[in-house]
């Protein structure tokens, strides 16, 4: 164990020190709950899916539920930055563009998207034709765009600061002294206290092992989400699956026209082949200065379990980036195929492309559940912006065992059909 972790008992147990491990140690410590949070690989680490600089922060939502939560979370990320002193969100225009009538994507579509905004009255801007979208931000060529291209405009957007917001979360917990860490320690088992009293986690470091208790625990494990399951008799359905995504960095030409944060829904099958993406320029880090980030939201590479990953940016899906941009993007912007910075981060994706969060099962699909336990597994790519809001509706889950947000979670749900099997 740790030097400044000299304790075995807690009240709550945090596995995962990824950002949403981190939003949960904030709201439970803010409660005086002792809390510990372990992390396989330590907190801060470069292979979970928290890892990178950048992150999404949009009210555009394919359904209600998902916009009223962001805009919950709004609202604590702005209440944490002010309080905080740090920039964690540095808001910008998001355009969302693409065909009118594109399918759905695991992001969602145009249209769907401008339903959900009309019908809770939020307000946007509406560009409904390809020229429309190029007058307002010329970086996107006109030519590139098909006939049927529309966009929607949204100012309450925002670039999410993810390390400043990693370092908010984990520096407010510490200074209540209630928070212990125990880095670089996998927990190989997770057992349940007779009488439903807590939990205890046996972890290993190095062949070392220690054993800690506690009363409640809140599980936060990404990709590796089974190796935490299989203590509740659960593990992970087939359908399944971890997305690696390949991504770079693009220097940005003298005077560039304006560039917002974007997403491009340009997938005209029902896959989502086609959706691209990209962030303004950012000063989230001295060695990105005047560069902007550009992805594809679809992957080549996926993959039934973490030991199965291979390292790597994807040949193929860069050069379709590529050339895709090079078409997209004005030359006054960028040079497309001049990237650096090329790199991957793995999404763990559902079933059924929407995220898991909730009370633990005692059987795949049951509506009764483990006592003091709650999870965000299959955050499908999109929890970043939820953190503030999932940390404290997995402290209430865990400890209180209801969250005043589970009108909005049910399309969440942890006991929805496909999700999980019985372990054996
Ligand atoms: C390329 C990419 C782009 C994205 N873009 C956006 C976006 O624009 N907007 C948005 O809102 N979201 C976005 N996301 C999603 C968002 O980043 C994730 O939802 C979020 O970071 C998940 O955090 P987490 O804490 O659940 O998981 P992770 O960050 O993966 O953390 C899980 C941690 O658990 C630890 N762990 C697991 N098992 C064990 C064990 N047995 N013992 C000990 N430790 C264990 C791991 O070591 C890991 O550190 C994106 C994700 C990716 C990959």
């Amino acid at each position: 164990m740790s030097p400044n972790t000299p304790e075995t008992h807690y009240d709550v147990l945090i596995i995962g020190g990824g950002i949403l491990g981190l939003a949960s140690a904030y709201y439970a410590t803010a409660r005086g709950l002792k809390t510990l949070v372990v992390d396989q690989y330590g907190i801060g680490n470069d292979t979970n899916s928290s890892k990178g600089l950048e992150r999404m922060f949009r009210l555009m939502q394919d359904n209600e539920s998902e916009a009223r939560l962001a805009e919950a979370s709004l609202a604590i990320w702005t209440e944490l930055q002010r309080a905080s002193g740090k920039t964690l969100l540095a808001s910008d225009d998001l355009i969302f563009f693409g065909h009118r009538d594109a399918p759905m994507t695991t992001e969602g579509n145009v249209q769907h998207i401008k339903h959900t905004m009309d019908s809770m009255g939020m307000p946007y801007e509406y560009l409904d034709s390809p020229a429309a979208i190029h007058k307002r931000f010329p970086m996107f060529n006109l030519a590139a765009m098909p006939d049927d291209y529309v966009g929607l405009v949204q100012a309450a957007s925002a670039s999410i600061n993810v390390q400043e917001a990693a370092r908010t979360f984990l520096f407010a917990a510490r200074q209540t002294d209630l928070l212990h860490v125990l880095d670089k320690h996998a927990v190989i088992q997770v057992a349940p206290l007779k009488d439903q009293a807590g939990y205890t986690l046996l972890t290993e470091a190095d062949g070392r092992s220690v054993t800690v208790h506690g009363k409640h625990l809140i599980t936060c494990p990404g990709v590796w989400a089974d190796s935490v399951l299989k203590g509740f008799g659960l593990k992970q359905a087939p359908g399944w699956k971890i997305w690696k995504m390949s991504y770079a960095y693009w220097p940005l030409k003298e005077n560039p026209p304006k560039i917002p944060i974007w997403f491009e829904f340009g997938n005209i099958d029902a896959s989502d082949q086609g959706t691209f993406y990209g962030f303004p320029p950012l000063d989230f880090s001295p060695d990105r200065h005047n560069m902007v980030k550009m992805s594809a939201d679809y992957t080549y590479d996926t993959y039934d379990a973490p030991s199965a990953i291979q390292p790597g940016v994807n040949p193929r899906l860069m050069e379709e980036l590529v050339a895709h941009l090079d078409q997209l993007i004005a030359p006054n912007a960028v040079d497309a195929t001049q990237y650096q910075h090329a790199g991957t981060c793995l999404y763990s994706m559902s079933p059924d492309g929407k995220l898991v969060i909730g009370r633990i099962p005692t059987a795949p699909g049951q509506q009764s559940f483990h006592a003091g336990a709650s999870m965000c597994v299959m955050e499908s790519g999109r929890a970043f912006k939820y953190a503030p809001l999932f940390g404290r509706i997995l402290v209430e889950l865990a400890v209180d065992g209801h969250t005043r947000y589970q009108h909005d979670l049910d399309i969440f749900s942890s006991t929805r059909d496909g999700l999980f099997e019985p372990s054996t």
